[in-house]
């Protein structure tokens, strides 16, 4: 029997660079592996704990799911999972998981407070919540490596301590889930400052951007003189060259740092340049075939709904047992 493999990208918007090589490429990673099959889930749920426009987030989802086709998901080998398809069992597992994490855990975590710094007028029970519907998500399917980006490492402290109490106190047997880390586990802002991310406008390039796109996106990551004696403090050049080592690798990284510290200076403008055309080249075909599978509808909504059947049998039978093991009639 395969291992199952579940990862989830919420449906806020197209993927970007820092989805893709914190999670995406992971995803495609394990699904080549033939020990695992991968779970590409698109967290529909997840997007609803931050404010969200219920007239885009039916088309956001669709977005996410042509994005994961393109970038390689193959139906063949892996599941796709909208979350709301089977949110009826996700749902009602995170609410088991819930009576045994305090509120305090929850409050305390990283990342529930940078979103309250971001949204202070919608701090709400679904954002408090959002990890253990997370929790559900991975263990529903009794996942044991989860290929996200390191942003994402105190939810799964979150799940591992969820698995650790179910199976202390009510005798299941769900794994301790680790991240399964990529080289581009975290991708910058294009601002410099925090990550890439598609809540913060400005901060990323999508995976269907195209060259000017992504050469006028570029531009506007701050810079400095080009040189001094130190290792460059801007944080929009430690950016940058971050972005280069992963794109055009380490060796050009380190070219432009002895430019920087001991040579005649970077020019950026050059750099950029340079940078955009290798993220393009690595972009292309990603959108060559996004662009094909836009005309096929049919094909698309099909694996939506294959995936949701098989996820929704598994989720199932774990959900069963929980119930069973809790106590409940
Ligand atoms: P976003 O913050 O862009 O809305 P999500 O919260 O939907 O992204 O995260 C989807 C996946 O992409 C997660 O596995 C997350 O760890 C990964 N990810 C998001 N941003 C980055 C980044 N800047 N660098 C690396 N991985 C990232």
């Amino acid at each position: 029997m395969k291992k199952l493999i579940f990862s989830g990208i919420r449906a806020t918007g197209r993927l970007h660079l820092g989805n893709y090589l914190g999670a995406v490429k992971g995803m495609l990673e394990l699904q080549a592996d033939p020990d695992y099959e991968m779970l590409f889930a698109v967290v529909d749920i997840h997007a609803m704990t931050t404010p969200y426009d219920k007239d885009k987030l039916s088309q956001q989802t669709y977005e996410v799911v042509l994005d994961y086709l393109a970038c390689g998901l193959d139906p063949e080998k892996s599941m796709l999972l909208v979350q709301s398809k089977v949110g009826d069992l996700h749902t009602e597992l995170a609410f088991y998981f819930s009576t045994v994490i305090t509120i305090a855990k929850m409050q305390h975590l990283p990342t529930f407070k940078e979103k309250v710094k971001q949204h202070p007028d919608n701090v709400t029970m679904a954002l408090l919540n959002y990890p253990l519907l997370m929790a559900a998500d991975i263990l529903a399917y009794r996942s044991e490596l989860v290929p996200v980006g390191i942003d994402q490492e105190p939810h799964l402290e979150v799940t591992r301590e969820v698995a650790r109490k179910m199976n202390s106190l009510y005798g299941l047997d769900f794994p301790e889930p680790k991240r399964f880390a990529t080289k581009g586990e975290y991708v910058p802002s294009l601002f410099g400052e925090g990550k890439m991310s598609k809540s913060v406008e400005g901060s990323f390039i999508n995976l269907t951007d195209d060259l000017e796109t992504i050469k006028k996106r570029l531009a506007k990551t701050p810079t400095d003189a080009g040189k001094s004696d130190g290792k460059p403090a801007s944080s929009g050049v430690v950016a940058l060259l971050d972005m280069v080592a992963l794109f055009e690798g380490e060796d050009k990284k380190n070219e432009y740092l002895k430019q920087y510290m001991d040579g005649d200076g970077i020019r950026y403008g050059e750099l950029k340049k340079e940078l955009a055309e290798a993220i393009y080249k690595e972009l292309q075909p990603i959108w060559e075939k996004r662009k094909e599978l836009e005309k096929k509808p049919d094909y698309v909504k099909q694996i939506i709904e294959d995936g949701a059947k098989k996820a929704r049998q598994i989720a199932s039978q774990t959900l069963a047992e929980v119930k069973e093991k809790m106590g409940l009639l």
